[in-house]
C-alpha cells in the first residue's frame, strides 16, 4: 500500500542529496525528517524537523522511528548497525544494499559475481600486500581505501616505480586496483519500485576533476551508447539480487573492451542532478515515489543536450553571476556555510532544445 500524504519519510544523513531529496518528499505531501551527527547538514532547511545525534545515539534513534513511516538514506556510509537497529518494517530498501556498497572489496566481488567486469584488482592489508598487488596488477594502478573514500579521498595513483615505493600502506584495509584506460565515465541511474519495476535514466557522459565529478553531460557519445545495454543489465541484476527499493548508481569506464564496473552508489546521485529539469521525473522524486510505493514516473530525457556541471569551492561565491548568462541556466545552491577547497557547494543545469 502506498504511504498516505501526511505521512513521515525519514532520512538518514544531512547533506546536500538529502536536501533535494526532501523538497521532492515534500512537494508529494509528505512530512520530512532528517537524521545526522552534527556538521554543515544543510538537509535540515528542507525537512520538517530534523534530529541531530551521531549514529549510535539509541535515545535519538529511538524518537526518530517514532514519528517515521518509512526510512531511507542519501548517505552511503551510514554505519550499517545503526540501519540494521532500525524496526526492518520501516525500511524502504534492505541494508544489505549499504553492505556492499560500503565497501569496495565487497562491490566489487558482488558485481562481478552477477557478470561484470571490474578493474583487476586486490585486496591489500599490509605493506607486503601493497608490494605484492603491484607487482602482479601492475602499474598505473591505483590504491584506495576499501571504506569511507569519497570523491577522490583515500586514493593515491601508482604510476611510476618512484611513486610505487614512495605510497605507504596507509594502516587500514584497502584495494589496489589497475589503471584503466577508458574513453568516458559514464554512471547508470534507475529506480526500482516496490514491486521489482525498474526504470532507467539516460546514461551522461561523466567528466571528473581530480577524482570529483566536475561535469556530466548528454548525449554522452556513441561509445557510452554502445555499452548502456550490457551496463544497464548489471544495474538491474545488482538491483534484483539486492531487493533494491529506490534510486541505485552504478558507475563505469567506456572502454574499447566494454563496460567496467568501478563502483555503485545505492542512493541519488551527483550524476543525475541533470534529472531536475532535464528528464519527465526527476532522481529524487522517483526516489520518494519508490520508497513510498507511489507509481513511479516516466524518466525520459526532455532535451537534445543537457549539461550538469558542479560548482566547487568559493566559486559558489560568485555563482548568482550565472543567472545572468543565456541559455536560461538553472542553478542550484546547496547552503553550506563554507565555501572550502573541493567542496561540492551547488551545481548548474543547462538544457539545449525541447524534445518532442
Ligand atoms: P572512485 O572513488 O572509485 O569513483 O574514483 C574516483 C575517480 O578516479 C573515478 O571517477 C575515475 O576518474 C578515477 N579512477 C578511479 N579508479 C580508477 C581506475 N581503476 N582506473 C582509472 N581511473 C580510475
Amino acid at each position: 500500500m502506498a504511504l498516505k500524504t501526511g505521512s513521515t519519510i525519514g532520512i538518514l544523513g544531512g547533506g546536500q542529496l538529502g536536501r533535494m531529496m526532501a523538497v521532492a518528499g515534500l512537494q508529494l505531501g509528505y512530512r520530512v525528517v532528517g537524521y545526522a551527527p552534527a556538521g554543515d547538514n544543510v538537509a535540515a532547511e528542507a525537512c520538517s524537523d530534523f534530529i541531530t545525534a551521531d549514529w549510535d545515539d539509541a535515545a535519538a534513534l529511538a524518537r526518530f522511528t517514532q514519528v517515521c513511516d518509512v526510512v531511507t538514506w542519501e548517505f552511503e556510509n551510514v554505519p550499517v548497525a545503526t540501519v540494521a537497529a532500525l524496526p526492518p518494517a520501516l525500511l524502504a530498501c534492505p541494508v544489505r544494499a549499504l553492505e556492499v556498497a560500503q565497501d569496495r572489496l565487497n562491490e566489487k566481488a558482488f558485481a562481478a559475481s552477477l557478470g561484470g567486469t571490474p578493474a583487476p584488482y586486490a585486496r591489500v592489508e599490509s605493506a607486503a600486500d601493497l608490494v605484492a598487488a603491484i607487482t602482479d596488477i601492475g602499474k598505473p594502478g591505483i590504491l584506495k581505501t576499501a571504506r569511507d573514500g569519497y570523491d577522490g579521498k583515500g586514493q593515491w595513483r601508482v604510476r611510476s616505480a618512484l611513486e610505487a615505493a614512495s605510497v605507504a600502506y596507509p594502516g587500514v584495509t584497502c584495494i589496489y586496483e589497475g589503471f584503466v584506460i577508458y574513453e568516458t565515465e559514464f554512471s547508470v541511474i534507475l529506480v526500482r519500485g516496490r514491486d521489482g519495476t525498474v526504470k532507467f535514466w539516460d546514461s551522461t557522459a561523466n567528466l571528473h576533476e581530480g577524482g570529483m565529478l566536475a561535469q556530466s553531460i548528454l548525449p554522452a557519445g556513441a561509445l557510452v551508447e554502445a555499452q548502456v545495454p550490457a551496463a544497464r543489465e548489471l544495474a538491474a541484476k545488482v538491483a534484483d539480487a539486492l531487493g533494491y527499493v529506490g534510486v541505485l548508481t552504478l558507475e563505469f569506464f567506456a572502454t574499447r573492451e566494454g563496460p567496467v564496473f568501478n563502483e555503485m552508489a545505492p542512493r541519488v546521485h551527483n550524476s543525475g542532478h541533470w534529472t531536475i529539469e532535464g528528464a519527465a521525473t526527476s532522481q529524487f522524486e522517483n526516489h520518494i515515489r519508490a520508497i513510498c510505493g507511489l507509481p513511479l514516473g516516466g524518466t525520459k530525457t526532455r532535451f537534445g543536450s543537457i549539461e550538469m556541471r558542479n560548482i566547487v569551492g568559493e566559486d559558489a561565491l560568485q555563482a548568482h553571476l550565472i543567472l545572468a548568462e543565456p541559455g536560461e541556466p538553472h542553478l542550484h545552491l546547496y547552503g553550506k556555510r563554507e565555501a572550502r577547497e573541493g567542496r561540492k557547494m551547488g551545481h548548474v543545469t543547462r538544457v539545449g532544445h525541447a524534445l518532442k
